[in-house]
């Protein structure tokens, strides 16, 4: 189904699809986020086909996605997946995190992780190497793994099952809006890029399911930048296997090198160590995501090959580089965190007993971004919100959520610069109070836009607030909750603005009025 956009809908297009007219709109930082010049050109109007038309329209595929389009197309309405890359799963698959995910889980979630199991492909590498569990070099405790490939094959059968229409290989690039005389604007379509050229997707609902709201930036709707008060967003990572490593001889030498300190001193003074691989943790924030984000020594999992393991390296913190709004700084980041992979791999051949065999088998399509921008949506989750368990009317989810000022132990520092252990285990003496979180479903709906919802890493929160929220359990939760409602407003005709949330706490059982 094929259709060139009407007059109408070509005009607007050309009028909110024009890159100069774009660059002319962005405020100044903004202006130099996107551009290294200040000269903007203006392209010829064009006329592009509408290629298909759907209820609900999701734009990225990661846990977020899958979630809403899978919850919209089994609540009964037409609905389509956009994705850039070849199949779902983001940063869990494309990103090679590998897991299903920490936290909570709830039935879409554990549909998807039966769905791996029952093929076989999930592993528990405690279960197989004990000794990791203690292991400094661990990344995470109690992390299920998987192949990237495998945990985006289930998400697809699962999504063809549901009747999801599936546009992957499209990048999504723009949006038509239509003004709207009372109010917010709505989004008419999307405009993607893909084999086929420039396309237009109509749509009812849409869903910025992007992980870092490049719907609600081209909707012109107002976001926060990534990063905190000092515009330092949590550093990113470009994720890698490493194959052929003899688990028991590393093991062995970690006895007198536990966190390969000795190992990084003697390549270092060699010069086999670029600068900002194992940064020491001052570069971090110090406050809750700075324990957690930079790694003095190798970051690791098993994974389910013999002598396998997945490695986390992360973009040093002090470089600055926001990837999910420049550019530069996100080919940047790709290219550095290459060069540190490569990096890493040589120096562990070269100095760490176990790994003498050991080859680079395979590095993340893309580097994964810990935190893009933050829609200002009609709802904005603070700092405040948790320290104060706030409560709200319109409350759809209650959540569990640390202050993200103070660092859980098991997050601190795990070894000093002397190469001393510091990992702290969490007791009942010294864990951190939690709060009890409720989240409004105001804060899934933008300003300005009134037919746009958002959901996962998307949603409308600061900085400070986004930290313990933002896994792939609850990303995928928050999609089910906004595919739910998306579906909810098409069969009622009204848009996602209109929805008035009566519900409470949502729940697959939930009755929604009529819908
Ligand atoms: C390095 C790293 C380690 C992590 N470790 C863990 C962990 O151990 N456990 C855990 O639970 N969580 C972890 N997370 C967090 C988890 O991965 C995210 O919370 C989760 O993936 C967010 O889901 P999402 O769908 O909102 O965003 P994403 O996973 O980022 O998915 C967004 C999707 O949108 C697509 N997209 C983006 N822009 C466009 C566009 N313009 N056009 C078309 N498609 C687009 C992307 O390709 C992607 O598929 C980690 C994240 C990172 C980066």
């Amino acid at each position: 189904m094929m259709q060139k956009m009407s007059r109408r809908s070509f005009l607007s297009a050309s009028v909110f699809t024009s890159i100069g007219i774009f660059i002319e709109r962005l405020s100044g930082g903004e202006r130099k986020a996107a551009a290294a010049t200040d000269i903007s050109i203006r392209i010829p109007e064009t006329e592009i086909p509408v290629a298909a038309e759907a209820d609900v329209v999701v734009v990225g595929g990661g846990p977020a996605g899958f979630g809403a389009a899978m919850r919209a197309a089994r609540s009964g309405v037409k609905t389509m997946l956009i994705e850039r890359f070849g199949g779902p799963g983001g940063a869990a698959t494309s990103g090679y995190m590998c897991t299903t995910g920490v936290g909570d889980t709830f039935p879409l979630h554990s549909e998807w992780v039966k769905g791996i199991s029952d093929e076989g492909w999930l592993f528990d590498a405690w279960k197989a190497y004990p000794q990791l569990e203690d292991n400094v070099l661990v990344h995470q405790s109690g992390r299920m793994n998987f192949y990237p490939d495998d945990g985006a094959y289930v998400m697809i059968r699962m999504l063809e099952k549901a009747n999801v229409k599936l546009l992957f290989r499209s990048l999504f690039v723009d949006t038509v809006i239509r003004r709207n005389s009372s109010g917010d604007d709505s989004i008419e379509a999307v405009v993607v890029e893909n084999a086929s050229g420039r396309q237009a997707i109509k749509g009812k609902i849409f869903i910025d399911a992007t992980g870092r709201a490049d719907v609600v930036a081209r909707a012109g709707a107002p976001f926060k930048s990534a990063g905190n008060e000092k515009g330092l967003p949590v550093p990113f990572s470009l994720m890698y296997k490493i194959s052929g490593v003899d688990y028991d001889k590393l093991f062995e030498y970690q006895k007198s090198d536990p966190a390969l300190w000795t190992a990084i001193a003697r390549a270092r003074a060699a010069g086999d160590i670029p600068e900002g691989l194992y940064m020491p943790y001052q570069y971090t924030m110090g406050g809750g995501w700075g324990g957690y984000c930079g790694c003095p020594q190798l970051n690791m999992c098993a994974l389910r090959g013999k002598g396998e393991m997945l490695v986390w390296s992360f973009i040093p913190y002090h470089w600055g580089l926001n990837p999910a709004e420049n550019g530069f700084d996100a080919s940047r980041g790709e290219i550095e965190m290459r060069k540190f992979n490569i990096a890493e791999v040589k120096f562990l051949k070269k100095y760490v007993p176990g790994f003498e065999d050991a080859y680079l088998s395979g590095m993340a399509p893309y580097m994964a971004l810990r935190e893009g921008r933050h829609p200002v949506g009609e709802y904005l989750l603070t700092r405040d919100d948790i320290l104060n368990e706030s409560k709200f009317p319109d409350a759809v989810f209650k959540k569990t959520l640390g202050d993200p000022l103070n660092t859980s132990p098991e997050f601190q520092p795990r070894t000093n610069e002397k190469g001393e252990l510091m990992r702290v285990k969490i007791t009942d003496e010294n864990k951190p109070r939690s709060y009890t979180c409720e989240i409004p479903f105001r804060a899934f709906l933008p300003k300005k836009i009134n037919n746009l919802l958002l959901a996962g890493e998307c949603l409308s929160c600061t900085h400070d607030w986004f930290y313990g929220y933002r896994l792939i359990p609850w990303s995928m939760r928050t999609g089910e909750l906004v595919g739910r409602a998306a579906s909810m407003a098409v069969k009622q005709g009204i848009t996602a603005k209109d929805i008035k949330w009566t519900f409470g706490y949502f729940d697959d059982s939930l009755n929604l009025g009529k819908n």
